[in-house]
């Protein structure tokens, strides 16, 4: 499969910026890269961790690690500033303006639509379809485009919950290949008891998987996610991304994630999010004025309310935020709640208490 064919023109004809250190690493005495010589005032010299230098573009230690993590080789990755950034080089490189097209399912995650029409492509919608339990991925009617650079799919989805099966979206691809990729966002995979798809990167080679630090592993702060694809997807990827895009803090913490003490703590509090999302499903079934209930595979959970404002409004009341999506497509009235800690869905389960609509 020819997967440079399907990148803008421009982007493979361009050079890829060669920064001092990926050109020269850090080893000797380093005057090549403008740095200061020594660390910020008050801190100790420590090499490598030292704020002065500048990071490691793609660190090779926790390049090592997510691919271990992912079941993947490290070539086929390429760590980003979180998913977020992963969407946004996506489609700047393989979307020509004015004429190539994003494929999205809505109601999903709003960033799809943002980075496709900040880069000019057309967004072709391809709602969900809702169903009182579920929410299903309209297949026939992805198969049908011909003209998708990029669909997006999110499993479980936000806000949705729902999840897709890897023989649909693998299906997906197989179709779509030699004209489109097929980008399976899988920021909330961790509380799913589905598996990743991304080791079946290495056999489909327009599938694109994202992972990202930020949900269950507890580091939306650090910025810091993965793409998953053919090496030569990550290579073209590469030649846009800026310089330096990691912090040297935001990796050590990356790298700490990774470590078995803490990745055995990640997989309990897991647990620990799912008997409490069982909690609130229990309280919100039997309240009178939720109306819809989208358990899903996540940790959110998503409802319709008899009012959505007013929900919103009691547990603004009760100094909860919760996040309002009645602007997206067939979900007026809809809130969805994220699972907080025992304490903070308590106070949620109080204030649900109280309030009728
Ligand atoms: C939260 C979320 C992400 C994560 O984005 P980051 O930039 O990695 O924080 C990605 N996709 C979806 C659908 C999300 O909800």
């Amino acid at each position: 499969m020819d997967l440079q064919a399907l990148a803008r023109p421009e982007i493979l004809a361009l050079k890829p910026y060669a920064s001092a250190r990926a050109l020269a690493g850090n080893q000797g005495i380093l005057l090549n890269a403008n740095e200061s010589p020594w660390p910020p005032p008050g801190q100790a010299n420590d090499d490598q961790r030292s704020l002065n230098r500048y990071p490691s573009p793609q660190p090779p230690a926790l390049k090592q690690a997510l691919a271990e993590q992912y079941g993947v080789a490290p070539e086929q990755l390429l760590i980003t500033r979180g998913s977020d950034e992963g969407i946004d080089l996506l489609v700047r490189v393989f979307c020509q303006a004015g004429q190539d097209q994003v494929v999205i399912c809505p109601p999903c995650f709003g960033l799809y639509a943002l980075s496709a029409r900040v880069q000019g492509a057309e967004v072709v919608e391809v709602p969900l379809e809702m169903g009182e339990r579920d929410w299903a991925v309209n297949w026939p009617a992805l198969h049908a485009q011909s003209s998708a650079k990029l669909t997006f799919l999110c499993s479980p989805n936000n806000p949705t919950g729902s999840g897709c099966e890897a023989l649909d979206v693998l299906a997906l691809a197989r179709q779509q290949a030699g004209r489109g990729l097929v980008v399976m966002d899988e920021a909330y995979v961790e509380y799913s008891d589905r598996d990743s798809l991304a080791p079946l990167v290495a056999e489909q080679a327009n599938l694109v998987v994202l992972r990202t630090l930020s949900k269950a592993h507890a580091l939306a702060g650090c910025r810091l996610g993965v793409v998953i694809a053919d090496p030569v997807v990550i290579d073209l990827l590469r030649r846009i991304i800026a310089p330096y895009p990691l912090p040297t803090p935001a990796v050590e913490a990356a790298m700490n994630a990774m470590t078995p003490d803490v990745l055995a703590e990640t997989q309990r509090r897991i647990g620990v999010l799912a008997e409490e999302k069982q909690r609130l499903l229990t309280a919100l079934r039997n309240h009178p004025d939720m109306h819809q209930i989208w358990p899903g595979e996540a940790n959110f959970i998503l409802v319709r309310a008899k009012d959505g404002g007013s929900l919103m409004a009691a547990a603004a009341a009760a100094g909860i935020v919760l996040r309002d999506q009645s602007a997206q497509p067939s979900l007026d009235h809809a809130v969805r709640i994220t699972v907080g800690t025992p304490a903070e869905n308590q106070a949620l389960l109080d204030c649900l208490a109280q309030w009728s609509a």
